[in-house]
């Protein structure tokens, strides 16, 4: 054969098609609206096996003809079909932080058919393969073997299974972008994409966990409800329960195989390993208390929830619905009181907002430390996960600013479904609006919540302005329907003065006065605590200033003030190095 001159233009050509090839496989156009699935669970071999129905919906613009199916890389496609035919497609490894193994296995499929854009196709699917311990994700950033298996603990095991879903261990396919760990934010965008665009789909799997003589786990756990019997055939013994979620909300399927003691107290079902004994008591004590908790501001919990012991006792917790998995090796009481208080609230409320849903369970754990141990306790429990937010706010306000380059979005509360936000974000706006209120109208609001109702954004603000009587749109528009970034507090100016001596003659005593007035550097406005330190006893008062605003405000004191603080960290702000004013002799620095 001799070979053949390809002509330049049509060397050009071949480099054109290959991008416009590339270009067309728009990995995020299809959404899986729904699963189907069987599974097959032998943790003698560490194996998983899966076949089923998924039918997918192209919510691109565009015509469809190829879609690209991803399962962890430890998995493998065995068949796809549709209508019981074969289809053809080509198995392909793919990088990507979304999964604990760092790359998935994906399944270039050339649909039937071109789908037009809102139309579905419906695949049978067929993968199997390992889940070992994999921390490769983690530890080629750099994180040492060690950290990385108690943040990575996923793992199909002889003694002991737990794998969490998307985000974790790709174990019922996907269809997303690459992510990756090293890049700002990247992975956690492809899963909150893919959460968004997952909402509201359904879930279904049946899972079958099977083995052979030797010493039989008790538990399997999808979801709160543990529905696993056991059917014996001789020496083998398959036990098997159901993972449905008619829609998946924030939700990432997860599933727990263990010698789990079972304790339960309606709503609660407690899963506990053998030599946790002591753990479990703290639980066990907690419940009362943080049930009664719970009852005075959510209603009365009785949507079932649990609490799975985890066999690491370094191993990060982890919540999927109402299924917590934590460690009960520690004996921490306020642990185990503020892990009840949280579940709780779930099983008492339920909205299909994560920020109404999750931001009231991280608010109510602040209330419930407040209770216990006082205001700054509760302040630093709020503040835990502060940092991440403030970083993506951070980068929400330099990016309003910036004439070019790539701009960060903003994410509204009421729409988000990143954790960051979603989480401690949105436990602050409650914090907030419960010291602009008060408990009994905050209270009311909550109570008069209902799920059904909740069908447009502001279905929570007028629940608010009507049990505290207050015009909260403002509110609202700065931290719920709009991301702007955060509030920067200063002091502008601070006069101390004397007051006129017709009215300092009743007491007998100077009445000092002073004049103070805050300004707020920030795109959003807020209700901020400013405190007057005098040498024996400190006076606070709340203060409303709006976005890039002053306020002024006149403060009889009885004594002379030191310095002036504003914010007691009750208010997420983007600087706050600026808060603290000194004043020098009894007068303005
Ligand atoms: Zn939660």
């Amino acid at each position: 054969m001799t070979p053949v001159a390809i002509p330049r233009f049509l060397c050009a050509l071949c480099v054109l098609c290959g991008s416009s090839l590339s270009a067309a496989l728009d990995r995020e156009a299809f959404t899986i609206t729904k699963y189907d699935l069987e599974v097959q669970l032998e943790p003698a071999q560490q194996r998983l096996g899966a076949r089923g129905k998924i039918i997918l919906r192209n919510d691109s613009a565009q015509l469809q003809k190829v879609v690209a199916l991803q399962i962890s890389s430890s998995l493998n496609w065995r068949a796809i079909r549709a209508a019981g035919k074969p289809l053809q497609f080509v198995s392909q490894p793919f990088v990507s932080d979304v999964d604990h193994t760092g790359e998935l296995s994906e399944a270039i499929v050339t649909l039937p058919a071109e789908i037009k854009p809102k139309d579905s196709v419906e695949l049978e699917i067929g993968y199997e393969g390992l889940i070992r311990l994999d921390g490769t994700r983690l530890t080629r950033v750099g994180v040492p073997v060690e950290i990385a298996r108690h943040t990575s603990w996923d793992q199909i095991g002889r003694s002991f299974t737990a794998v969490r879903g998307a985000g974790y261990v790709t174990w019922y396919p996907i269809t997303t972008e690459s992510a990756d760990f090293s890049e700002g934010n990247s992975l956690f965008e492809v899963v909150d994409r893919w959460k968004v665009r997952e909402a509201e789909s359904e879930f279904k799997a049946g899972l079958n966990l099977v083995g052979a003589g030797g010493e039989k786990p008790t538990s399997l756990l999808c979801g709160a409800v543990s529905s696993a019997f056991d059917v014996d055939f001789g020496r083998n013994w398959t036990l098997m329960t159901n993972c449905h979620w008619d829609v998946l909300g924030p939700v990432s399927p997860t599933f727990v195989v263990a010698n789990y003691r079972t304790e339960s107290k309606p709503p609660l079902s407690l899963f506990s390993l053998s030599g946790h004994e002591a753990g479990v008591a703290k639980y066990s004590a907690a419940l009362e208390p943080a049930s009664k908790f719970v009852t005075e501001w959510f209603g009365k919990p009785t949507a079932p929830i649990a609490i799975a012991d985890l066999a690491d006792p370094h191993a990060a917790p982890f919540e999927s619905g109402t299924l917590l998995l934590v460690s009960m090796a520690g004996e921490d009481t306020k642990l185990a009181g503020i892990n009840l208080v949280h579940e709780l609230v779930h099983s008492a409320l339920n909205s299909p907002r994560p920020w109404v849903y999750e931001g009231l369970a991280h608010f109510a754990e602040a209330v419930y430390r407040e209770q216990q141990g006082g205001r700054e306790a509760a302040l630093d429990l709020l503040g835990v996960h502060r940092s991440a937010f403030l970083d993506s706010e951070k980068d929400v306000a330099a990016s309003s600013q910036k004439s070019a380059g790539p701009l960060t979005k903003g994410q509204p509360l009421t729409t988000t479904f990143d954790e960051i936000y979603y989480r401690s974000k949105a436990a602050y706006v409650w914090w907030m609006l419960r010291d602009m209120v008060g408990d009994d109208a905050l209270k009311q609001a909550i109570r008069n919540y209902r799920t059904a109702d909740d069908t447009d954004p502001e279905y929570v603000e007028r629940l608010l302005e009507a049990s505290s009587k207050r015009d909260l749109r403002w509110f609202f528009d700065d931290w719920v329907y709009q991301d702007r970034g955060l509030p920067d507090f200063r002091v502008q100016s601070a006069h101390l003065w004397k007051e006129q001596p017709d009215k300092t003659e009743k007491t007998g005593k100077d009445v000092r006065m002073l004049t103070l007035t805050l300004e707020n550097l920030g795109a959003v406005g807020a209700e901020v605590p400013v405190t007057m330190r005098c040498e024996a006893n400190d006076i606070t008062q709340r203060l409303q200033v709006r976005a890039k605003s002053t306020a002024t405000t006149r403060v009889e004191l009885p004594c002379i003030p030191l310095e002036i603080v504003v914010n007691d960290g009750s208010v997420p702000e983007s600087d706050v190095t600026n808060n603290v004013f000194k004043i020098e002799g009894g007068s303005q620095k």
